[in-house]
Parts: structure tokens; sequence; C-alpha cells
């Protein structure tokens, strides 16, 4: 929006709205020499099976260490790398660094990484994630692939072409932020997806009873469809009992722990087991 500058009653934008696009365009440049430089680094979120008492998988979130930013948060850089197309290296990057690592975990640990729609564009997402399998030795059953409904806005047959290649090379697909767009009902009945993550949004607040509907709407969902279902967002011991409650048993959030460095990784899985023996997310498993 053009505001008029005080200062010149002549010049269509005002100071400031230059320097925000100084901004944005300085923030650009960094984020190019950033993949240059290699600032780019995963973290790891746990999934935690609550029945079981332990963590099943890891989501990969990508952070960037700035030498002049300092850290700079996902949804502030990853929008732009969306715009810009810059997403499409780091997207291979993160592919390949976290299936490089996963191949190191124990066993039966999965891997869900997040995937933007531009990497369904251009290049060959499916030829990059076949590639990644074979380099790492990965078994494909243990990667999962999280997609936004975003994706469903480009071209739905060319869509459902590359969805179907990636789960050939037995990967499965999650719908992440699921509830959050306009029609996740459509996209579930027309793309193949093997596991909804209900958004934090619905989480948060599981007292509203609008809330508690559309949860409880989701876990019957995937129950009829054969899909798994995962809830994000959990923070509080209420949440994680209203949920289990309810018939979800894997969850994901700040209550179990953020998302740490790869280094934390072992520490993430014995502090998780032990919360569940103390009982520390409110109920106690014997494991
Ligand atoms: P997402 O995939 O839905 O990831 C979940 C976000 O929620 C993460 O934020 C995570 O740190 C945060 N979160 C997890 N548990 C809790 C909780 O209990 N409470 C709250 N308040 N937040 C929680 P993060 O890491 O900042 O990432 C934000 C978004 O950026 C991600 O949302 C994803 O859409 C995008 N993103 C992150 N890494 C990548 C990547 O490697 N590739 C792509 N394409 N997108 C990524
Ligand atoms: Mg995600
Ligand atoms: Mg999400
Ligand atoms: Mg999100």
């Amino acid at each position: 929006t053009a505001k008029k500058s005080a200062s010149d009653p002549f010049c269509v934008y005002a100071p400031e709205i230059q320097k925000e696009h100084q901004n944005r365009q300085d923030i650009e440049r960094d984020l190019r020499e950033a993949l240059a430089r290699g600032e780019f680094e995963l973290h790891f979120q746990p999934f935690v099976d609550v029945k079981r008492g332990c963590v099943s998988g890891f989501e990969a979130l990508v952070r960037w260490n700035s030498p002049t930013r300092g850290r700079v948060s996902p949804g502030v850089f990853i929008p732009i790398m969306e715009e810009t197309g810059l997403i499409v290296p780091l997207g291979l990057f993160v592919l390949r660094d976290a299936c490089r690592q996963a191949a190191h975990w124990p066993e039966g640990l999965t891997l869900s990484i997040n995937l933007s729609p531009r990497q369904f564009e251009g290049g060959d997402i499916v030829a990059d994630v076949r590639q990644s399998l074979a380099e790492t030795r990965l078994d494909p059953k243990r990667l999962q692939l999280e997609v936004t409904e975003s994706l469903f806005l480009s071209d739905g047959d060319r869509v459902l072409t590359v969805l179907n290649a990636l789960r050939g090379l037995g990967v499965a697909m999650s719908m992440d932020d699921f509830g959050t767009g306009y029609s996740s009902l459509g996209y579930l009945s027309r793309f193949p997806f093997d596991k909804i993550k209900i958004d934090q949004s619905f989480v948060r607040d599981l007292d509203r009873k609008e809330n508690m509907a559309i949860v409880r709407a989701v876990l019957g969902l995937g129950a009829s469809m054969k899909l798994a279902v995962i809830a994000e967002g959990v923070e509080t011991a209420e949440q994680m009992r209203v949920l289990q409650e309810e018939g979800c048993d894997e969850m994901q959030g700040y209550l179990f722990s953020r998302p740490r460095p790869a280094g934390d990784l072992p520490k993430m899985l014995v502090d998780i087991k032990e919360g569940f023996q103390q009982g520390r997310f409110g109920r106690e498993v014997n494991v």
C-alpha cells in the first residue's frame, strides 16, 4: 500500500516503505549467501507414541544461524525463500542432510521432512527423493514427507501424479497443518495420504468446544479412512490427556521437546522415556 510521504508531497512512497523494500532485498541477498556458505542447519522435534511411551520419529525443521542477523525464524525466511525460489536448493539440502542423518538413527525411528509446493514445480522431486534414499540407504518406509494444502492450489493433476510417484518409492505422505485450508476434506479424498497432522491451532485451545469438535471429527476421519493422525503443538499434560482420551496416540509439541540440534537426539530419546516412567507427562507408563 502506497503511503504519501510527509516530507515530499510529490513522492508516492514514503521513506519507510523504501526501507522495507531495502530490508527485503538485503535479506534475500543474505539468504542466497547463506545457502552458499552452508549457514542452514537441521533441528529435530520428536513425534511421541503416547501409548508406548516413547519417541516414534523426528521431524526435521530447518534453522538459519546468520552471522549478522542471529537466529532467524523459519516463519520469516521460509516465505521469502518460497517467493524467490531459493526454497528449491534449500529443500534439497534438507532432504539430503536429513536422510543422511536418519540413516544412522536407531531402527524404527521415522524421519519427517517438510516439502514446499515450489519443490513440486520445476526440477524432479521424485528423482531427488529416490537418489537421497539410494545414497544414504535409508529405508523408504522410514521417510515421511509433509505437505500443506497450499500444494493443491497449483495444477492438481500434476500434483496427484507426483504424490503417487513418491508413494511408489515406498515413502509416506502426510498432510501438515490439517484443517487450516479451505477444503481439507476434498483434498483428502482426491490425493493419497497416509497421515494427517492436526494443526496446532485446534490443539492449543481444546476448552473451546468448536476445537474439540474438530479434533474429534479429524480423529474419526482418520479411523474410517485408515489414516494415521498426529496432533501438533501439544504443550500441556492436560492437552495430552484429552487427546489420548479421544483416541489420539501420536503427538508432537513442547510438552515433550522443542526442536533440538541433532546432537541432542540421544538425550531426547532418554528424557522422553524417563518422562513417561516418572509420570512427568501426567501419566505413568511401564516401559
Ligand atoms: P510445521 O511444519 O507445521 O512445523 C511445526 C512448527 O511448530 C515448528 O515451527 C515447531 O517448532 C513448532 N512447534 C512444535 N511444537 C510446538 C508447540 O508445542 N507449541 C508451539 N507454539 N509451536 C510448536 P518452526 O520450526 O518455526 O517452523 C515453522 C514452519 O516453517 C513449519 O511449520 C514449516 O511449515 C516451515 N519449515 C520448517 N522447516 C522447513 C523445511 O525444512 N522445509 C520447508 N519447506 N518448510 C519448513
Ligand atoms: Mg511440518
Ligand atoms: Mg504443522
Ligand atoms: Mg506450519
